[in-house]
């Protein structure tokens, strides 16, 4: 299968980007030679006061501003001849299971939005489990995803399972504390309640990270989901992450047939 869609783009307005080159144009551009057909540009929108990152002053939410912009860009490409289909939305947050920053408005007013529910990495903002060990956060991470698919906020649950933060560099060891069933129960949910699960370049160009996703994602299909595709790129530099998708397909059985309706081919 030929990946031609990337529905998960960050461009300069996200505070992590930091790279000026990094626009709609420009991506489009790009991936309009090598014969994509959609791309949805996400940029991160953060609705709570905190700093985003400990000790980062300069990242201190709320952002209305960045909501601004989002539909300025949305308008922006809606009156725009494009090569290919450009749409606009946002990754929006999981602060817990109990808060996530979102509204049915929200998923109302943009194209597609991809909620995150393993952003605890940003200590700041994200709950942090009680439990510390690896059994500990996969609890946690169970937690999460299921709050968040419930929530039905958001069209995509994007890079799901991934235990950033404290033990990511043992994404296998973590995940290895869920079981098949569990992870087919959650993702039964995700399926019943309509949200597409993201196949994320960026986890992907981890080896480690991506063999041990192999067993959730094949689980995914076993369960029904429908899949999209988004590289995660915050700059044009990464925009090569698109044949660690094909093969990940191809390792995990995920085909044509399975992907979301929400990607325009
Ligand atoms: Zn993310
Ligand atoms: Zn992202």
């Amino acid at each position: 299968m030929k990946v031609v869609n990337d529905y998960h783009m960050h461009t300069k307005l996200s505070p992590c980007s930091g790279d000026p080159e990094a626009t709609i144009a420009n991506f489009v551009r790009i991936l309009a030679e090598r014969g994509f057909k959609s791309i949805c540009i996400t940029d991160h929108y953060w609705t709570r006061p905190e700093n985003i990152l400990e000790n980062n002053p300069d990242l201190k939410g709320p952002f209305p501003e960045t909501l601004k912009q989002i539909l300025e860009n949305k308008k922006m490409v809606e009156s725009t001849e494009f090569p290919m289909k450009v749409l606009v939305g946002a990754e929006i947050e999981t602060y817990s299971p109990d808060c996530i920053g979102g509204t049915l408005e929200l998923k109302e007013m943009l194209d597609v939005v991809l909620l995150p529910t393993d952003h605890f990495h940003l200590t700041s903002i994200i709950q942090q489990p009680d439990d510390h060990s690896f059994a500990g956060w996969g609890k946690h991470i169970m937690k999460f995803f299921i709050a968040g698919a419930k929530s039905r906020v958001g069209h995509v649950l994007a890079h799901p399972f991934v235990p950033m933060g404290e033990h990511h560099e043992a994404p296998r060891e973590v995940l290895d504390t869920i079981s098949d069933a569990e992870f087919f129960d959650a993702l039964s949910i995700a399926n019943e309640y309509d949200n597409a699960i993201e196949i994320n370049g960026g986890c992907l160009a981890d080896p480690v990270l991506n063999e041990a996703l192999v067993r959730p994602y094949t689980i995914a299909k076993k369960a029904g989901c429908k899949f999209t595709f988004g590289s995660d790129t915050h700059r044009v530099s990464t925009l090569d992450r698109y044949d660690l998708m094909e093969r990940f397909c191809d390792t995990c059985g995920i085909t044509e047939d399975d992907l979301s309706s929400i990607m325009i081919r």
